[in-house]
């Protein structure tokens, strides 16, 4: 026999896998949903790469998944026809932690732990393939890739730090193509070994896989059989009757067993949204994109005409690293299918800018080629088109939620992604008129509740022209600014702009509807109030004194002047109309240091 291997763990898979044992005890079974999610992943990429290569699925085996429980001995096989692995890939892929569903529950966990903790959330989260040792004592990866003329077996022990990779030579298990993992249960969860729970966990978990799912299952159907009634021994005695007795017949249930479809494989998207639930929409991004908090809002849709494409979009609940999220452009968010074949995750602003990466959902389009790549995607016109009706779309889902009559849930919005929708304003000149109304800022009337622009306007004095702003980097100090007494005292409302982002923000939207936004830090604050015969006078009086301090100063400042715009300090150090706001000149002294 072929020489068996044994292989040492990287150390931090030992440390996985101890941590998914002990925070995963009591939801053992989404070891089932992360084998069988790892089966549709290779059936994808099977499916792509056969659409440039149809050499890769010459031998015509289908595209399923196939989950054979045996209860008497308490093991569970299942089996995919994907894309396998060869020899260096099972080193590569289960001996060393590669993914990233793992980053994301050790994160989990962590928060999780903080938090004070519930189990049960962090059931929900990937953790991939060692989660088989949840139930497994013993774990076989018995695989065969295209790339590969040998298939091998992968097989581990729980508990231990090694592996072993040997040949596959028994012919009776080899396949031609794909992987099959044979868990051998632990005592104590042979019970999984089970046709009706693994029908069961297969329709919780696992519905909206588009692969058809089997299961091994005990049919029966009912047929008639011919019985005789009489009594054996009447029958002796009558024997002349017997051609005139009527053949008696009964039901009975015939057993057999045979695999049976247990998924649904329609994809969601193809679906009327008529006749699509709420509940059915959340089921499908938290299974999709293994969260376990339900979307803000979400969007099904098919657009005609020029492009088709069906999609389904999602606004996200929180940001995936919390508030203070860079804003990443390049994210796992969308998943782009072409005539239902799975073509990618991964983009790069392709299709939504970097400001609104943070939407997930699902995208399939009949008009792009099947092995579309890169390139394409990035120079085509029909992506951009997609593009822009994604964008569109997206807006009006926000707007919905800014709309709803539950005010938490853009406060939720807001929180987490009010920084991306300022960077938009930054970014995306041409989406301004979408972007402004979404906006929320504190002001001097609302200390506590942010309020949108439109608010702000409604809330305009009639012969106020302008909307005015003051940059902080708080509310507290904010209020405080000497600059704020003279609108104050006038009851102007001024916007606190406290983010490091906000003015940059502001500054790039200008105006809106029609009214010019105004930094009342800046010098020549016009607040329409002018008189200029009590300014002269003022002037001939207090002109010398300027004259003086501006000697003292010296070069400290460009100039010192005589101002209408206080009304209880004496003086106010402003910044010149041209020059930066003394929050920008914060901001960039902070960022050169
Ligand atoms: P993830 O699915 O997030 O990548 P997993 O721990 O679930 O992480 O799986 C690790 C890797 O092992 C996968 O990325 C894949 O390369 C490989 N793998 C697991 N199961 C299969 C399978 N059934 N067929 C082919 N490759 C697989
Ligand atoms: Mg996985």
């Amino acid at each position: 026999p072929p020489p068996v291997e044994k292989i040492e763990y990287k150390a931090e898979v030992s440390r996985l896998m101890d941590l998914i044992v002990n925070s995963l005890y009591s939801n053992k079974e989404v070891f089932l949903r992360e084998l069988i999610s790892n089966a549709s992943d290779a059936l994808d990429k099977l499916r792509y790469l056969s659409v440039t290569n149809p050499e890769l699925s010459k031998d015509a085996a289908d595209l399923d998944i196939r989950i054979y429980a045996d209860k008497e001995n308490g093991v569970i096989t299942l089996t995919d026809s994907g894309i396998g692995m060869t020899r260096q890939e099972l080193v590569d892929c289960l001996g060393t932690i590669a993914q990233s569903g793992t980053a994301k529950f050790m994160k989990a966990l962590k928060d999780n732990k903080d938090a004070g903790g519930d189990n049960n959330l962090i059931g929900q989260f990937g953790v991939g393939f060692y989660s088989a040792f949840l139930v497994a004592e013993r774990v076989t990866v018995s695989t065969k890739s295209p790339k590969s003329d040998k298939q091998y077996v992968w097989e581990s022990e729980a508990d231990s730090s090694s592996y072993t990779i040997r040949e596959e030579t028994d012919p009776q298990l080899v396949i031609p193509r794909g992987t099959r993992i044979t868990l051998h249960l632990k005592r104590d969860d042979k019970g999984f070994a089970d046709p009706e729970r693994i029908q069961k966990l297969v329709k919780n978990y696992s519905q909206f896989v588009s692969f058809p799912i089997y299961t091994w299952q005990e049919k029966g159907y009912t047929k008639e059989v011919e019985v005789d009634d009489e009594p054996a021994e009447s029958k002796k005695d009558d024997q002349d009757d017997q051609t005139e007795r009527k053949k008696k017949t009964k039901k009975v249930v015939e057993r057999y067993w045979d695999w049976e479809l247990t998924n649904e494989t329609q994809p969601i998207w193809l679906r009327n949204s008529k006749e699509v639930t709420t509940e059915e929409y959340n089921e499908f991004y938290r299974k999709t994109f293994n969260e376990y908090l339900d979307p803000l809002a979400s969007s099904h849709f098919t657009t005609e005409g020029e492009v088709e494409f069906r999609s389904i979009l999602y606004v996200p609940p929180v940001s995936p690293m919390g508030k203070d999220d860079v804003v990443n452009q390049k994210t796992k968010n969308i998943r782009l299918y072409v005539k239902r074949v799975f073509i990618s995750d991964d983009f790069d602003g392709e299709l939504f800018p970097r400001y609104l990466s943070f939407i997930k959902g699902v995208v399939d389009s009949n008009d792009l080629p099947l092995n579309v790549s890169r390139e394409i995607l990035q120079e085509s016109r029909i992506v951009r088109i997609m593009k822009k009706r994604l964008v569109k779309k997206a807006f009006d889902m926000i707007l919905g939620i800014s709309l709803s009559e539950n005010r938490e849930d853009y406060e939720k919005f807001w929180d987490n992604f009010g920084k991306h929708l300022k960077l938009g304003c930054i970014e995306d000149r041409e989406n301004h008129k979408r972007l402004a109304p979404l906006l929320r800022f504190f002001s001097s009337q609302s200390e506590n509740d942010m309020i949108s622009l439109d608010e702000y306007v409604e809330n305009m004095k009639a012969e106020q022209k302008a909307i005015y702003y003051i940059a902080s980097d708080s509310v507290t100090s904010a209020k405080n600014a000497p600059f704020l007494e003279k609108l104050m005292e006038k009851e102007l409302e001024v916007l606190y702009l406290v983010e490091p982002i906000d003015e940059v923000a502001i500054q790039s939207l200008k105006s809106y509807k029609d009214k010019d936004f105004i930094d009342i830090s800046k010098e020549d604050l016009d607040l329409g109030d002018k008189n200029e015969e009590k300014e002269a006078a003022v002037k001939k009086e207090f002109g010398q004194t300027c004259d003086w301090i501006k000697k003292r100063l010296g070069d400290k400042v460009a100039s010192v002047q005589i101002s209408s715009r206080l009304s209880s300090s004496p003086c106010v150090l402003v910044s010149g109309k041209f020059g930066w706001s003394a929050n920008m000149e914060r901001l960039m002294k902070q960022q050169s240091a």
